[in-house]
């Protein structure tokens, strides 16, 4: 028989064992717990984020409804987006990866009907650039405007057959101004006066934005009838394609179009161009207070598919 000391001591230790164990237990039962609930919650956390994320480019389908464009050119979007036919008759979108051939049936029509009429007078095809994305909205490159499904760029480059696969998605640019300066280069063709009043002809064309020396290049030439060139606005860059941007269409009461354009042709207007292109550089002294970046409220309606 052993002493009562060594007995008092193994029972100690025995018990010291069932607590060691007990407690090992219960830590392992709270670590399953633990990883139970974190699994659930993150499960929970992916259940309930949006499912297009918080871009207009996350957007990859336009959404049903009876087509309207909605707000600005500049800060808008669309509900009812067509995507256009990425080549059809006497036309091919180039860089179709960017997902920006949607836009108002009015757009896609319009588009549809010049390059069958350019086809028809210059046997050429259009480049298509882009237009909108599914839905509109802002884009996280490129344009300010072209949100709201009614503005298109065609470029100027044409008249090299069709292109391939290949080349549409990554083209050749043809810039037809000579930088700085109010002149076209050689590049210039008399079928991209052709292109351009076909479209400025269009009644459902409110506006054409060229380069200023592509503006006074039309302005040179002698036509039997120069209203169109009224439609016709110079703008920075804008050498490598024009920028078509059509009327709000009348049923869509949400949809703001510019303010209207001074009655004549414009061409008056070029002299200030020149001025710019010209004039020297000024110098800055003082150092320029940082600009506040402008925030643009988002018209209700585009906030609402936004957040779809
Ligand atoms: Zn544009």
């Amino acid at each position: 028989m052993q002493p009562k000391s060594i007995q008092k001591s193994a029972m100690q230790t025995s018990f010291m064992h069932i607590n060691d164990k007990q407690s090992m237990n219960a830590w392992i039962v709270a670590a399953c717990w633990l990883v139970c609930w974190f699994v659930f919650a993150m499960f929970t956390a992916l259940l309930s984020l949006p499912a297009h994320g918080t871009s207009w480019a996350d957007f990859t389908q336009p959404l049903a409804g009876k087509p309207a464009a909605i707000g600005s050119y500049a800060n808008g979007c669309i509900i009812g987006a067509q995507p256009l036919a990425l080549a059809g008759e006497g036309y091919q979108v180039i860089r179709s990866q960017r997902q920006r051939y949607y836009g108002h049936p009015n757009l896609v029509n319009f588009i549809e009907q010049l390059a069958k009429a350019f086809k028809q007078q210059n046997g050429n095809d259009l480049l298509i650039a882009d237009m909108s994305m599914p839905r509109g909205g802002r884009f996280q490159s490129g344009h300010r405007s072209h949100q709201s499904g009614l503005d298109v760029d065609i470029w100027f480059r044409h008249g090299q057959g069709e292109l391939t696969v290949a080349e549409l998605e990554s083209p050749l640019k043809q810039d037809v101004v000579t930088k700085g300066t109010l002149s076209v280069n050689q590049q210039w063709q008399t079928s991209h006066a052709t292109m351009i009043r076909l479209a400025a002809e269009a009644p459902e064309v409110a506006r054409i934005f060229v380069n200023p020396a592509i503006k006074q290049q039309l302005c040179n030439m002698s036509w039997q009838d120069d209203t169109w060139l009224q439609k016709v606005r110079p703008w920075w860059g804008h050498s490598l394609h024009m920028h078509v941007r059509l009327c709000c269409p009348d049923s869509d009461t949400e949809c703001q179009n510019q303010s209207v354009i001074p009655a004549g042709t414009g061409c008056d207007e070029l002299a200030w161009w020149q001025q710019q292109l010209t004039a020297p550089k000024q110098v800055e002294n003082s150092p320029k207070k940082p600009a506040k970046p402008k925030i643009k409220v988002l018209h209700p309606q585009c906030e609402q598919i936004l957040q779809r």
